[in-house]
């Protein structure tokens, strides 16, 4: 087991009322390198038990030590935490990259976003006021906005840090209490997450953080009745059995799902930056990004031309760990290299035609989980590469005779995450915008946006909006009050 010194210094077990909660001799799962396949460490699995512990501390600081602190010491406390993020980043992007896979760049750019979600929400925690409601001179009506209690964060392994501060500052903000369950691949920087808590001076119970298989820990928490609201980041079917579990006792859920999103390069489209744009759009994060602009639609008289030069781009990319900033690092675990390589297969044998890349890629001394960036021509837009989240660094492309075309194949997926479009025409682009049925729409760049953007789904990519004052809304309820005078 290759024992990091960063790894070797963090505490694996679960965070819970404001300690590390030993659960040795218990079951541990293995999280792993992903550019070697070797195993970084063991974490112990927190069973039924040990999740009924941490919902209890989270219900006891609801209503006690949280409900004490005022709204403005929340917020300084918040932005302690985003400081104490920024102060430590090299060490929690060491971790994310180690653990993910993920280039450094890009695990340093989400410490500093994880960090951002903290400070902007900080400044929401004394702003949650209510209304005044006018029912005439016999009555005086007002809301109340109140925590809406003890919330569940079921993350992904994409953005392990980034969308446990998404869910987390936005709840905290609103006086609700938190526990968090890391996935089970890249559970490290939500071990780290603990100490900047306690040093900001967040008391215990607040925040609990239980790592194990979803199947077990996810499913004790999204079920226990003690949770009044689950935020869930990950697949189509998984979230549909967490809002089976959370109907059972009425909980609210916010679900951020999967995509297929669509990005359109219409002939007038400025070229570099619509290459540099597809691009990124596909290859970030080698492609396991939830909103990754997954399928090209480019205009039939630029089609083979922009192409070419495409293929050219990926040419020049180079192969590593993450830790060695790479352009493309490994992807996240062996199952992931199977299911990428698996629906690759499946859609060249039910037509489409590749255009580069297409197998598992061996770099050099490196026996981990790589996968050779990939174009897949698909004529037929019910190809499973056009409709199947692929979650890795495989760009379909479909070839539009117009405008009118592209909007049609735009539509033509179950999932509405993001549309990106390329294009001088502001009214085209402006159209597509209005007519194309998407969360997010992005317009000559893509991963357009920041923390202050709502950000969500419609469709199978789910509902509920995070980020942006948006976000708030899930963590708070509406309390009328009513009194005749
Ligand atoms: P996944 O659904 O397999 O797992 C997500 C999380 O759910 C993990 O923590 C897992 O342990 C947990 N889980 C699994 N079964 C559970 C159960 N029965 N009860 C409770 N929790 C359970 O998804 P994944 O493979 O980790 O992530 C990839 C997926 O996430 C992709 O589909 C991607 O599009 C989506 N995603 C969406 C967004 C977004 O914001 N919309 C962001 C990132 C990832």
């Amino acid at each position: 087991m290759t024992q990091h010194a960063e790894i070797a210094r963090l505490s694996l077990d679960p965070f819970i009322d404001g300690k590390r909660r030993p659960v040795a001799g218990t079951a541990v799962h293995p999280t792993y390198d992903a550019a070697s396949g070797t195993v970084l460490c063991d974490v112990p699995v927190c069973d039924e038990a040990v999740v009924d512990e941490a919902v209890a501390a989270a219900k006891a600081a609801l209503k006690g030590t949280w409900a004490a602190v005022p709204p403005a010491e929340r917020g300084r406390m918040l932005l302690r935490v985003a400081q104490f993020i920024r102060r430590d980043a090299g060490r929690l992007a060491l971790l994310e990259s180690l653990d993910s896979g993920k280039p450094m760049r890009e695990a340093r750019g989400d410490i500093e976003t994880s960090a951002r979600y903290f400070e902007y929400y900080a400044g929401m925690a004394d702003k949650l006021q209510g209304d005044t409601i006018p029912l005439g001179q016999d009555h005086i009506s007002f809301t109340l906005h109140e925590p809406i209690g003890v919330t569940a964060h079921i993350i992904p392994w994409n953005f392990p840090l980034v969308t446990t501060a998404r869910g987390l500052a936005p709840a905290l903000a609103a006086g609700a209490t938190a526990i968090v369950k890391p996935a089970e691949q890249t559970p490290l920087t939500a071990l780290a997450l603990p100490d900047y808590l306690t040093e900001a001076g967040i008391p215990a119970g607040v925040v609990n953080i239980v790592c194990g298989p979803g199947a077990v820990t996810g499913a004790a928490l999204v079920s226990h009745p003690d949770v009044a609201h689950v935020t869930f980041t990950g697949s189509v079917a998984t979230g549909k059995s967490v809002m089976k579990a959370a109907a059972e006792h009425v909980a609210s859920v916010t679900m951020e799902l999967g995509g297929k999103s669509p990005v359109v390069v219409l002939a007038d489209a400025d070229r570099d930056q619509a290459l540099d744009g597809v691009l990124k759009a596909i290859f970030t994060n080698a492609g396991q990004v939830c909103s990754a602009g997954s399928r090209l639609i480019v205009e039939r008289s630029v089609a083979d031309d922009f192409l070419k030069d495409l293929i050219d781009r990926i040419a020049g990319f180079g192969f590593g760990r993450g830790v060695d900033n790479p352009d493309i690092g490994p992807v996240v675990s062996r199952e992931q290299l199977d299911k990428i390589d698996g629906i690759v297969r499946r859609s060249v044998e039910a037509g489409a035609r590749v255009l580069c890349g297409g197998s598992v890629k061996k770099p050099d001394g490196l026996d981990g989980w790589f996968y050779s960036p990939t174009l897949l021509l698909a004529e037929d837009a019910g190809n499973i590469a056009v409709q199947d989240e692929i979650f890795g660094p495989v760009l379909t492309v479909q070839i539009a005779d117009d405008f009118a075309h592209a909007c049609d194949l735009a539509e033509c997926t179950d999932f509405g995450l993001v549309a990106g479009i390329y294009t001088k025409d502001t009214s085209n682009a402006l159209r597509f915008a209005r007519s194309v049925s998407s969360g997010q729409v992005f317009i000559n760049q893509y991963f357009a946006g920041g923390v202050e953007t709502p950000f969500g789904g419609t469709k199978n990519s789910g509902f509920g909006r995070e980020k942006g004052l948006e976000g708030l809304k899930a963590y708070y309820t509406v309390k009328t009050v009513t009194a005749r005078i």
